[in-house]
Formats: C-alpha cells, sequence, structure tokens
C-alpha cells in the first residue's frame, strides 16, 4: 500500500488563509485523473476550483461540505487503489499537518516550571491589605511614587493613602477602610503588578510594622483564580521584565490565560489584554498567543541586537507606548497628504480665542460626519466598529518626557467653546501626568501635531482601536501638510483623500463653521459703514438692524419711499384687493347663517382703489420717517458699483411717483460713495419669457405684469393669466371674485411648485369650482395678439387642441428674475450664478465685506425671506451668528380657502433622509369650518418618526394666514409631537387641530412600534 495523497486546502490567492468547502465534484471511490476538478471553495476573493494533478481514487475522510479548511490542511485524500478507498466518516473540520495543543500538555507545561510559592507577609491583626489597584483598562502594573500617609498613621475611609504611575498618568490610591496604616509597605519607585500588595491596615495602632519597607511576594493578589500567582519571586518589588523574560505574563483583564500562555506571552512580551482567548470559555491559550499578531510583532521574533550596557527598564508610560507601538506594526497602513493653508482658521480661532488645535479637532469631527468610515476602527478577527461619537486623541508631551493623549470627546457635536474649556482642562492634568482614565481611555482617531515644532513633514503611527491618524506638519509655501496614516482593512485610499480634501475646505473657510469671527467691515475711511442697495423688506431691514447697533448706514432706494416691490406692487396692495374679493365672497356665504339681503355685493373699483393706495402711501411715509428716525440715510438714486468698495448713485432717473418702477437714468447726475460693507437688496422684477406678442403687448397694456396691473381703471370682463405661481393664482382668483371671467393656463402638470402636492391638487380643484374661473395646466401659449380690450391668448390644451380665449388684458405671471447687469457686479468681483447673486446661509457673497438678500438671491420669493436675510446680513456684518434656513422658512398663498406651508413636506422630508410620517384632518370636521362653511381643505402635519420633531405644516384652510402662526412657532421651536400634545388649546379654535393630530399620531406611532 502505497501512501495516500493528501488534498490540501490549495492557496488560491496571496492573501487568502482559510478556505470553506462550497462542494465536492466527485465521490469517494470516483477514478480520478490529472487535472480533474474534485471540489469548489470559497476563498476570500471568489469561489475557486481544486484540481489534482495526481491519478487514483477519491477517498475519505473528506471534510464536509461548508467546513473552513486552513490553507494546507487536508480536505480529502487519493489512494492507488479501488480497495484502499477510506469510505466512512467526514474529516474533522481543521485537520492539521501539525499536532494541536492539548489542554492537558499546557498544564504539565506549567508544573514543569512552578511559580515560586507565595509568601504571606500579612502583618498581624491586618484588616485590609493594600493593593496596586487596576486604574486603567490596560494597566498591569504601577510604580510607587509617593506614599502620602506614613506607617503608623490613623486611616479613614476614603483617604488617599498613597500616588502610583500607571502606564498613563500618576493617580492616587484610595483606601475604603480604616484602620492604622503598617508594613511590610513598598518602596517608594518601586514596580508593582496590580492585585499585588503595597501595604497593610491593621486593626490596632500597637499591631502596626514599622520595620522592613517590603513587600515580600506573598503579599499576591487574591485566590479568586484557580491559576497560581506568578511572581517575580524576588523579595522587593516586581521587576519589569524585558522581552524574553521568563516571568509569566501579568493576568488579563475580565478574562483568563492558561499558564502557559501567559508563560509564553511573558516571554514574549505579549499583552494578554490584546490577545482573543479561543480556549473553552474564551480562555487565552498557548496557541492563542502564539498566533497573536501582538506576538509576531510585540518581540516574539526581535532580534536583540548586541549593544554595549546593560539598558534600563522602561517605566511604565514607555512601555505602555512600547506595546501599543508594536501592535500597531501589525496594521496595514497607507499615508495620503493634502496640503491645506491654515492661515484663516488661525486668524478665526484667534478671534474666538479658542486654540488653534481645538479649531482642528472640531475641524476633524465635522468632516467624520460627512466621512464617518475614519473613524470606525478594526477589531480582530474580521470586526469593523462603527462609531459615531468622534472622539479625538491628541498626543501632548509630558513634563519631564513622555507623550499623554488625552481625548477631547464629542468633536463632532460638542461646541468650539466647551471643546476649548474641556481642553484647557484636560492640557494641563496631561501635562503632569494626572489625567483620569476615562480622560485618555478610547480615542475614535488621533491627531498630532508636531507643526507646531516647525517640523516639515513627518508621519504618525496611529494605535490599535483607531483607523487613522492625522500627523500636521508646519506650514510652507504650499501650505501645511497634513497626513494621514490609515488601516486600509477600514478605508482606502479615496476614503482617505475625500476626507482630507473636506478638512482642508473647513480649515481653509473656518467663517463657514465657525461663524462670523468678528464684524464684517474692514478698517477703512469709508463715507458708511454699510451701504445697502434697495429699500424693500430685504433692505429695510438690514439697514435698520445696522442702524439699531450704531453702524454708519446708507439705504439708497431708487423710488422716493421705501417698500420696494412688497408695498408697492406686491403684498400690500394684492392683499387690499384680496380684501375686498374677500367681501364680495363672504357676503354671497352668509344665507346659510340666515343673514340675508347681502348677497349682490356690488364692487367700487375707484374707492377700491383710493383706500389701496392711500395705505400704500401712508405705509410709505411711515417707512421712510422710520428709517430716518432710526438715522439711516436714506438716498434716492439707482446704485451701480465702481469697485468692491465704492458705487456710483445715478439720480438722474429720480422721480416722486413711488407706485411705478423707476425708471433707468443716464448717469447724468449722482454721487459717488465708498463703503465698508454692501448689501445688495434690489429685488426681481417680473419676468417676461419669449412668447410671441407678449413684449410687444407690453407696451400697449394689452399685457400687464405684477409691476403694470396696478394701472387699471376698471375691472376687466375678460382676463387670461398666464402662470399657475403665487401671483397669478391670486391674481385670477381676486378677478374672479371682481366678476371677471377668467382663464389661467399654466405649462406644468399642477400649480404652485413650492406647495405640498396635494394641498396644490386640493386647490386647482375648488379654485375650478369657482363659476368664471377655470384652470388648465399643461398648457402651452402660442401667442398672444390684439390691442388692450381685444385681445386673443392663443393656446395648446393637454389633450393637444389649440384654442383662442378672447380677453381684454393677458397678465403675465410667469415668474420674476432679478436684473444684474445695471449692477455692474464685476467691478467688484461679485459672482452669479444661474442669473441669480450667490449667498450662502450667512447672506455673504463670493466678497467677504459684500452681502446680497432677498429676491436677488433667488430661492423662495417672499418678502418675510427677504426681511430674515437681510436680519442675517446684519448680525453677520455686526459679527454675530445667525443663519436662514429655508426648511423652516414659510409662505401663504392667498386665495380662498388659503394654501400655506412652513417646514417641509413628506417628500422633502424623505429626500434629506429623515423617516417621516404624516398627519393631516380635514377642514370639514372642524366646528368652527361647520358653522361659517369654509370646510375646504385640510392640516397636514409632517413629523421626524424617531425624535418626534414637527419638521413641516401644511394648509388649505381658510384663515391659514393665522393658523400658520402655530405650525411656525411648531416648526421654528423644533417642537416634539408630545409637545404639541399637551399644549392646551382654546375652546372652540381650529388650533385645537393641532392637538388633536398631534395625539392622533403618537398613538398610530406607539400601535405601529408594539407591532
Ligand atoms: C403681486 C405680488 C404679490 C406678492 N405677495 C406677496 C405676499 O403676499 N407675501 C410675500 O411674502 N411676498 C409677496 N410677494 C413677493 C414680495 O413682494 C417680494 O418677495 C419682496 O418684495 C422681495 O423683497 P426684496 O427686498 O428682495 O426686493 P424688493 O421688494 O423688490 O425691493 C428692492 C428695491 O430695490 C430697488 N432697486 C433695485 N435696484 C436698485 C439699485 N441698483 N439701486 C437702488 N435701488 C434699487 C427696487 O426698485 C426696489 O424698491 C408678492 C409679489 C408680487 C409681485
Amino acid at each position: 500500500m502505497s501512501e495516500p495523497y493528501v488534498i490540501k486546502m490549495p492557496q488560491l490567492s496571496d492573501t487568502m488563509t482559510e478556505g470553506v468547502v462550497v462542494s465536492w465534484e466527485k465521490n469517494i471511490g470516483d477514478k480520478i485523473e490529472r487535472g480533474d476538478i474534485v471540489a469548489t471553495v470559497e476563498t476570500d476573493k471568489a469561489i475557486m476550483d481544486v484540481e489534482v494533478f495526481r491519478e487514483g481514487y477519491l477517498s475519505g475522510p473528506v471534510s464536509e461540505v461548508d467546513s473552513t479548511i486552513p490553507v494546507g490542511g487536508a480536505m480529502a485524500y487519493i489512494v492507488a487503489s479501488a480497495e484502499e478507498v477510506q469510505k466512512e466518516g467526514a474529516a474533522p473540520v481543521a485537520v492539521s499537518e501539525e499536532t494541536p495543543v492539548e489542554p492537558a500538555q499546557e498544564e504539565s507545561a506549567s508544573t514543569a516550571a512552578p511559580a515560586p510559592a507565595p509568601v504571606s507577609a500579612e502583618p498581624e491583626g491586618a484588616v485590609n491589605t493594600i493593593k496596586m489597584p487596576q486604574l486603567s483598562d490596560t494597566m498591569t502594573e504601577g510604580i510607587v511614587v509617593e506614599w502620602t500617609k506614613s506607617l503608623g498613621d490613623k486611616i479613614e475611609r476614603g483617604d488617599v493613602v498613597a500616588q502610583v504611575e500607571t502606564d498613563k498618568a500618576i493617580m492616587d490610591v484610595e483606601v475604603f477602610r480604616e484602620g492604622y496604616l503598617s508594613g511590610p509597605m513598598t518602596e517608594i519607585d518601586s514596580v508593582v503588578p496590580v492585585g499585588f500588595a503595597m501595604a497593610y491596615l491593621v486593626e490596632k495602632e500597637d499591631q502596626v510594622v514599622k520595620e522592613g519597607a517590603v513587600v515580600q511576594s506573598g503579599g499576591a493578589p487574591s485566590s479568586s483564580s484557580t491559576e497560581e500567582v506568578a511572581s517575580s519571586g524576588s523579595a522587593t518589588s516586581h521587576q519589569i521584565q524585558p522581552a524574553g523574560s521568563s516571568t509569566p505574563a501579568a493576568r488579563p483583564n475580565n478574562k483568563y490565560a492558561t499558564p502557559l500562555a501567559r508563560k509564553i506571552a511573558g516571554q514574549s512580551g505579549v499583552d494578554l489584554n490584546a490577545v482573543q482567548g479561543n480556549g473553552p470559555a474564551g480562555v487565552i491559550v498557548a496557541s492563542d498567543v502564539m498566533g497573536s499578531s501582538a506576538s509576531a510583532a510585540a518581540g516574539a521574533t526581535m532580534l536583540e541586537a548586541p549593544v554595549p550596557g546593560n539598558g534600563r527598564a522602561m517605566n511604565a508610560m514607555e512601555k505602555a507606548i512600547s506595546r501599543s507601538m508594536s501592535s500597531s506594526l501589525s496594521m496595514p497602513t497607507f499615508n495620503v497628504t493634502v496640503n491645506a493653508v491654515p492661515t484663516a482658521l488661525i486668524k478665526a480661532s484667534k478671534k474666538k480665542g479658542v486654540s488653534v488645535t481645538v479649531s482642528i479637532a472640531k475641524a476633524c469631527g465635522l468632516a467624520m460626519l460627512k466621512h464617518p468610515t475614519m473613524n470606525w476602527c478594526y477589531q480582530p478577527t474580521d470586526k469593523l466598529v462603527e462609531r459615531s461619537n468622534v472622539d479625538i486623541g491628541m498626543a501632548v508631551s509630558a513634563d519631564g518626557g513622555g507623550l499623554v493623549v488625552p481625548v477631547l470627546r464629542g468633536c463632532e457635536s460638542n461646541s468650539l467653546e466647551a471643546m476649548n474649556d474641556e481642553w484647557k482642562e484636560l492640557l494641563g492634568r496631561a501635562r503632569s501626568r494626572r489625567l483620569k482614565p476615562d480622560e485618555y481611555a478610547n480615542p475614535t482617531f488621533m491627531v498630532s501635531n508636531m507643526g507646531m515644532l516647525g517640523v516639515s513633514y513627518f508621519d504618525a503611527i496611529p494605535t490599535p482601536g483607531t483607523a487613522a491618524i492625522l500627523a500636521i506638519a508646519a506650514a510652507g509655501t504650499e501650505g501645511m501638510p497634513m497626513t494621514i496614516t490609515a488601516d486600509h482593512r477600514v478605508v482606502n485610499g479615496a476614503e482617505v483623500a475625500l476626507y482630507l480634501n473636506t478638512l482642508k475646505g473647513l480649515i481653509e473657510q473656518p467663517e463657514t463653521w465657525m461663524g462670523p469671527t468678528g464684524p464684517a467691515v474692514p478698517e477703512g475711511d469709508w463715507d458708511y459703514d454699510a451701504i445697502i442697495i434697495g429699500g424693500g423688506p430685504g433692505g429695510e431691514d438690514c439697514a435698520r438692524d445696522l442702524a439699531a447697533h450704531g453702524m454708519k448706514v446708507a439705504m439708497v432706494n431708487d423710488s422716493p419711499y421705501p417698500g420696494g416691490e412688497c408695498l408697492w406692487r406686491g403684498c400690500i396692495p394684492s392683499k387690499a384687493w384680496r380684501a375686498a374679493a374677500d367681501k364680495i365672497r363672504d357676503r354671497a356665504h352668509d344665507e346659510h347663517l340666515g343673514v340675508e339681503g347681502t348677497t349682490k355685493a356690488k364692487l367700487n373699483w375707484n374707492k377700491l382703489e383710493k383706500t389701496r393706495k392711500h395705505v400704500l402711501e401712508t405705509r410709505g411715509d411711515m417707512a421712510l420717517k422710520t428709517d430716518k428716525g432710526v438715522k439711516i440715510k436714506v438716498i434716492q438714486g439707482f446704485a451701480r458699483f465702481e469697485s468692491d468698495h465704492t458705487l456710483f448713485v445715478d439720480q438722474s432717473g429720480n422721480n416722486d411717483n413711488p407706485h411705478q418702477r423707476a425708471p433707468n437714468g443716464d448717469r447724468s447726475k449722482g454721487e459717488k460713495l465708498s463703503f465698508g460693507c454692501a448689501v445688495i437688496a434690489t429685488g426681481a422684477p417680473p419676468f417676461v419669457p419669449p412668447i410671441p406678442g407678449a413684449h410687444d403687448g407690453l407696451t400697449d397694456g394689452a399685457v400687464l405684469t405684477s409691476d403694470t396691473v396696478w394701472g387699471l381703471e376698471s375691472v376687466p370682463k375678460r382676463i387670461g393669466v398666464i402662470g399657475g405661481g403665487a401671483i397669478g393664482m391670486e391674481m385670477a382668483q381676486i378677478f374672479q371674485d371682481f366678476g371677471s371671467k377668467v382663464l389661467l393656463l399654466e405649462g406644468q402638470e399642477r400649480i404652485l411648485a413650492e406647495v405640498e402636492p396635494e394641498i396644490a391638487k386640493h386647490l386647482t380643484a375648488v379654485l375650478n369650482d369657482d363659476p368664471n374661473l377655470t384652470i388648465q395646466t399643461s398648457a402651452s401659449v402660442k401667442s398672444i395678439k390684439g390691442k388692450a380690450g381685444a385681445v386673443k391668448l392663443i393656446y395648446t390644451s393637454d389633450d393637444g387642441k389649440d384654442h383662442t380665449f378672447s380677453c381684454d388684458h393677458v397678465i403675465m405671471a410667469t415668474g420674476k428674475r432679478p436684473v444684474l447687469e445695471p449692477l455692474q457686479l464685476d467691478k467688484a468681483g461679485i459672482e452669479s450664478e444661474n442669473g441669480m447673486i450667490k449667498a450662502d446661509i450667512r447672506s455673504r457673497t463670493n466678497v467677504p465685506h459684500i452681502f446680497a438678500v432677498g429676491d436677488v438671491i433667488g430661492g423662495l420669493m417672499l418678502a418675510h425671506t427677504a426681511g430674515q436675510q437681510g436680519r442675517v446680513a446684519a448680525a453677520t456684518i455686526l459679527g454675530e451668528d445667525m443663519t436662514y434656513d429655508q426648511d423652516k422658512d414659510s409662505g401663504v398663498i392667498f386665495t380662498r380657502p388659503e394654501a400655506a406651508f412652513v417646514g417641509l413636506s413628506m417628500d422633502q422630508a424623505k429626500s434629506k433622509g429623515i423617516d417621516a410620517a404624516e398627519v393631516k384632518m380635514p377642514m370639514s370636521i372642524d366646528a368652527k369650518a361647520m358653522i361659517t362653511n369654509e370646510t375646504h381643505g385640510m392640516i397636514k402635519m409632517v413629523v421626524d418618526k424617531k425624535s418626534h420633531r414637527v419638521v413641516g405644516v401644511h394648509y388649505l384652510a381658510d384663515h391659514a394666514d393665522t393658523l400658520i402662526g402655530e405650525g411656525v412657532m411648531i416648526v421654528s421651536g423644533d417642537m416634539t409631537l408630545e409637545q404639541v400634545a399637551h399644549a392646551i388649546h382654546p375652546h372652540p379654535t381650529q388650533t385645537e387641530m393641532f392637538g388633536e393630530m398631534a395625539r392622533r399620531l403618537l398613538s398610530r406611532l406607539r400601535r405601529s412600534k408594539k407591532k
């Protein structure tokens, strides 16, 4: 009988260490030819074939399908003849060429080299042994630094009796028994393993042992362990053993190791805390130590180079660093470097009074929110630990040498100021090595800043438990090199590069996350600290806030009165018309309440217009007086930039009529002004698309816009409205209520793009029920022909048919667009995008001292949005931290019923990653709505299921302009369902619906959670 051939698990990739048997392609007893595939195995990369290059018969024992076989381990056999085939039984999974170490052998190894028997030194009357406490999770021994009590002293519970140096810091040893301090006592500077006796407490003073300033090894840890206590056996304290010592390693924390494992660990300098136990109940056995990466790295294979001198034992801190660094050698790391210019960060940190190191830590934490894998770590064996808290360890030189790494926690969420306070605290104690364990344990990321020491480039070594370390070198001509050394098991090169680029952005533009670092007005001899261009809601609110803070402010507006479009051509005049339309509508709805004789209301156009103009002019005059009163220099004229600190105010086009948009001037008259800061709040006039006939129609009044509709001398009989946005919808219904026959055409499938879809859909249906109003969506306007009073609006409807609507006028409500060209933005270097000035959430343009707010920057073109952005600009100029948050902005469409919104719709919430739920109530079930017969519509609340925060409220309801107030407070105040549900709403009011909806949704969420 010839030797059977062993089919071994082949190494099918350079990284493969084991394979899983997926299938056997041949059966036991089958004849095998050279090159036959006998099995398939799953490697770390793919499922691959196992070929054999021997002839013979497949013989058992074969390893089972799904079993894991180490590379080189036997899978099956090939025998020479059919008779030799062995059929029975599957091979044990771990068939190996090597003989496994049996626990029994370990025990015998342990008894072969027994540790010296402990000798008790406990004095008579001892009530307590003061043992070396374990003061950190990695501490195995401590050095006695100082005895703070003397032998014979009376000790009370909680007294600190000594100070010891651990691997991390110098810490107190407290006792929790009463008694008298007694010897034998360990000497200062001696190294005592954790759990070993340092001294004793005796009951009576006369029992105190004063002589013998040492503890014999008998003062050993408690015998609760089944293992024998190993000690150096020397009479004095335990000495630090270099790698290769025969002293067993200290027992690991919260787990067990066999004596042989400890012996081998002692010899190879392995920290058993870093070893995973694979013995029964997780006990660490010898093979665990031998196979541990720590062992390979920690000196089992380390050569001792013959150098003169005996060397000194490392102190605890040196040893801890040495072990940690040795363990790091098993990490497959790589380096990536990106340079950043830190000037802005240094300046911003100085202004904020925070340390640059802390600012860098904060920037690292913020970048981690975008690239969370950088904050994970690898854990043996083959586990990834995902973490959301960013706790950054930052290396600090301890006084007297050595490195300490205090950990700044919550860098992703804590405020910069709080982090700075904490860092100051930590730094002092870190330098004197008096950190507490939770102040240095378990960082998730590390930063080493040697730039402070003038180092031009370096990289650092990450420690186990982290995936990466950032090395910051000194800034040179190319910027400050930031090098990340990262563990390739956790992150790849692209992830690190992206992280570093995000970090670079945060370091170079700290204002994006640190907020303004002081007033934005640059030093200089300016005519005005700030010039505001435009006197609408955006400009006026900004100017007033700045003036209220004592700034020298000018507001340049091309109209004789402030108020902008909102007052003269927008919100206020349209609401004056709406008020009249409401009255007409309400009269017709009184009958069901028994109020008769009011249904045929008649509009006196001239009276309405007189009232409208009176309100506008009164408010314009009031605003001008207030502006002047608060010391804003109001200048009439059209402003254009001449440089980034000067502008020309063209006063040649000035006139006294505030109702019309000011005409262009010819620059023949005006003044040049210089400014520290400028705020552009010039609004956006109506946009008329190139529909054939539309522009021609503007000249004779056949075609009107929101600028010119106010010149109507009577209510037209028939009106065409193009555009289903807020202005078009409001105008269309106002004129229908005034008695006009109205056709509204919208190109899109739906009206009111900014309004929640269900609300918009319902509103379309309700408005289409109005007798004189028709809304056509998906319509395409072909042309506008004719003169005012005889206009033909030619369009194609959604079914492809052409139609002509005859009317007196067409109102173009086709959106608003800023007109930027006359502002000469290029002279100041101000950037625009898609026809809007680019501004951030702090209203800043790309030029640091120039701001832009309101309609001119796009987004929601609403008066309160402009006002808020104006206040944000003022705050930023003043150096305050304020931002505009569109997710909390609101709007009302003044139709009947009114559509309104605040915050996010379901779709918007979902697109932001919020797991949202919605609750809605129809107005038809509300008592007040039933009484007044205003039952159209609904109120909806959108809620974050996780936090229960209400993120949006949407309305289709009469009086939504009032009800929106509660929604605004709920959303802007980040209120939860519970808070809304518990609020006491007065009865009978429609505000009760909010509490009702909140309670209903809470109940639904509770029930669905239970399932
Ligand atoms: C019919 C209609 C109804 C509306 N209804 C509402 C509503 O109900 N609720 C709501 O929130 N919003 C409503 N709006 C929108 C609202 O009017 C605007 O969003 C708001 O006025 C924008 O404010 P603003 O400060 O950005 O610009 P504007 O109000 O347009 O003010 C800009 C001012 O700057 C002047 N100006 C422009 N260029 C220069 C220059 N170079 N130099 C000097 N001065 C200059 C302009 O003439 C104007 O006076 C409505 C708009 C219209 C047309």
